[in-house]
């Protein structure tokens, strides 16, 4: 039910939104975070697959995709559907999925709907189980991408880059692996994706922890017992286990978690604002039903409307449309009261409907949880887009079971760790397992995300082209750069909460530049210096979007709460019309033919 507010509730609401931001506010930003290191060394090894011993190649290829993905996936299949058979994708994994492959936790899932979440959906026959499917469905559906699209035949898998260098002589990057290799690749696609190096928290004496310890991104199944299936986690139940974070990962898999441990404590900073998920079962005559062409229809449908655009039905009907539909909903309201459509009406209409939400939110914690000091601990005090939103049904619930224990640090964090346990505000607990949900590097340079760099023209690093900010023609081509392919959201759609439809988007123009520089004999594509400053000076002359800024609590969605300068901003920069408009965009741009912007040599 939505919640009636006074101007006073508002006011109340604001100051205690700054007390909490304030209370958070850190110096180090992201640099309170740790690489691994110590007894963490070995935290980045893939310990899902032995990786089999080959003989090194020595070899050309005419697309190299690094990271296999959906970024990766994706774009190869949409080369292989342009009649590109020459696709070699290469990841560190010892299979496809990247974070559907490393990240097995219990509980994981995607509160994106499996309907336009899970891309290809049409060309590969998935039939989805429900609205929201979890880990294992969507790694199934990551391998059936690779199988149909017969990426699996070329991959090198449980490989990892070391060197990806420009040769302007032959026009080719050479890439060096880890296995030895030396790839020539006329174009190089590169689908890293930003989730993927395991971050540690800055908590003084994490190494000296003699316990059991673990990232949620490399869950230790031996140790836990159970199966990212659900399976009840035998090993825990003469455990006492603590959690650090309580992100989206922590909350999917503290109900599981409380479920098998003898104890449980959770470590807060920030609660997490949780909705409702209401899940439901996709029934397969229904699906069956659908019309061809319907998971293009569905994804424009949710981004318009996410994007607070406007369309005769709500498709998905979840928490991310939810969200957008109030704003847009509530500028309406204020229009036809006389105000004007501006940035100022746009404002007024997040903040009184976000207010409401919130308000919501905060209450449906109040409705599940019978300890009032656990309550109050668990609401969170901030707009819903200054973090992840989270959506879950049983989250909450585990809070009231008698073995799990909300350990609230007031926005400080733990302050130490020895030998045997966590001390909080002078209480020391003692643990026999810590599960690490401290999340991943967002906001560091390329080259330390990556582990290695990218060299263009004149042996320039893409991390040194970076260094004031990302440079792109469409997020995707970087002047200096020939032929490599950027695969993300970045200076294009900019499109967060369904990542996967980038891709697809994305996809379908780079197999045209390819192909179509493939069909006129040009072995280099680069985007000219003007039509990149173009386009740089045209998605940062509009600050688009309303997602949290710096009256923000820190977190990887706002710079860990520090400013946002020129660098941040062109990182975070998208086409100014919105995801709907980017996609029109590009769609027009390859259709010409003309690729404009660009020059084929
Ligand atoms: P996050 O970065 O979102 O969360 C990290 C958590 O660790 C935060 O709660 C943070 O607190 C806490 N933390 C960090 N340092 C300390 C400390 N010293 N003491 C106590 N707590 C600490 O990582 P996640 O892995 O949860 O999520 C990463 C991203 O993955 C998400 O943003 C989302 O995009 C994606 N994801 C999506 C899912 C989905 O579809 N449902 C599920 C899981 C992940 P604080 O907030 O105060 O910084």
């Amino acid at each position: 039910m939505t919640r009636t507010l006074t101007d006073g509730d508002r006011r109340a609401i604001r100051e205690r939104y700054a007390a909490e931001r304030d209370k958070r506010l850190r110096p180090d930003g992201n640099e309170q975070y740790a690489e691994p290191s110590g007894r963490f060394v070995n935290l980045l090894d893939d310990t899902y697959v032995q990786a089999q011993p080959r003989e090194s190649l020595d070899t050309d290829v005419h697309v190299l995709v690094v990271g296999a993905g959906f970024a990766g996936l994706v774009t190869g299949a949409r080369l292989k559907q342009a009649g590109i058979e020459d696709v070699r994708l290469i990841d560190k994994a010892g299979d496809v999925g990247g974070v559907w492959y490393w990240n097995r936790y219990p509980g994981a899932m995607c509160d994106t709907a499996a309907m336009i979440y899970l891309p290809l959906m049409e060309e590969v026959g998935t039939v989805p189980s429900a609205k929201y499917v979890p880990a294992p469905e969507i790694h199934a559906h990551a391998k059936r991408i690779a199988t149909v699209f017969g990426l699996y035949d070329k991959a090198l898998l449980s490989t990892g880059i070391v060197s990806i260098d420009w040769d302007e002589a032959s026009s080719r990057y050479v890439v060096r692996t880890d296995r030895g290799d030396t790839l020539r690749a006329r174009y190089v696609c590169m689908g890293t994706g930003p989730l993927h190096r395991p971050k540690l928290p800055g908590i003084p004496g994490l190494q000296s922890f003699r316990g059991h310890a673990f990232h949620t991104s490399r869950w230790d199944w031996a140790y836990t017992g159970g199966d990212p299936t659900g399976a009840l986690m035998t090993g825990l139940a003469d455990k006492r286990v603590g959690i650090i974070g309580t992100g989206a990962t922590a909350v999917q898999c503290i109900p599981h978690l409380s479920r098998a441990a003898k104890d449980l404590c959770v470590f807060q900073r920030t609660p997490s604002a949780i909705d409702a998920r209401n899940n439901h079962p996709i029934d397969p005559e229904w699906f069956a039903g659908l019309e061809p062409g319907w998971q293009r229809k569905w994804m424009m449908n949710f981004t318009t409307l996410q994007t607070m655009g406007f369309a005769d039905e709500d498709l998905v009907m979840d928490g991310w449309t939810d969200i957008s539909l109030r704003i847009r909903d509530r500028m309406i309201e204020i229009i036809k009261a006389g105000g004007e459509m501006g940035p100022e009406t746009l404002l007024k209409a997040y903040e009184d409907s976000d207010d409401e939400k919130m308000s919501e939110i905060r209450d449906r914690v109040d409705s599940i949880i019978v300890d009032p000091r656990a309550a109050a601990a668990l609401k969170p005090w901030y707009r819903q887009l200054c973090k992840r939103p989270c959506f879950h049904d049983e989250y909450l619930q585990s809070f009231n079971n008698p073995n799990t224990h909300l350990v609230d640090t007031d926005g400080k964090g733990v302050e130490r760790i020895d030998e045997t346990g966590a001390w909080v505000g002078g209480v020391h607990h003692e643990l026999d397992c810590i599960v690490i949900a401290s999340g991943f590097e967002v906001g560091t340079s390329y080259s330390r995300r990556s582990g290695y760099d990218v060299t263009g023209r004149g042996g320039q690093r893409l991390s040194d082209c970076w260094a004031d900010g990302m440079r792109s023609l469409h997020g995707m081509n970087v002047h200096g750069f020939p032929n490599l392919f950027i695969l993300g959201f970045s200076q294009a759609a900019n499109q967060i909460a369904n990542v996967p439809q980038n891709y697809v988007e994305n996809g379908l123009a780079i197999a045209a530049i390819m192909s179509h520089a493939d069909a006129s004999g040009a072995v280099q594509v680069e985007p000219s210096q003007a039509a990149e400053d173009a386009w740089i000076d045209f998605i940062t002359s509009v600050t688009r979007g309303i997602r949290g800024g710096m009256d923000c609590t820190p977190g990887s969605y706002n710079n860990e709460g520090r400013e946002m300068g020129r660098r941040e901003q062109m990182n975070s920069s998208g086409h100014p019309g919105g995801p709907i408009a980017f996609f029109q965009h590009l769609e027009q741009w390859r259709s010409t033919g003309e690729f404009e912007g660009l020059e084929f040599r």
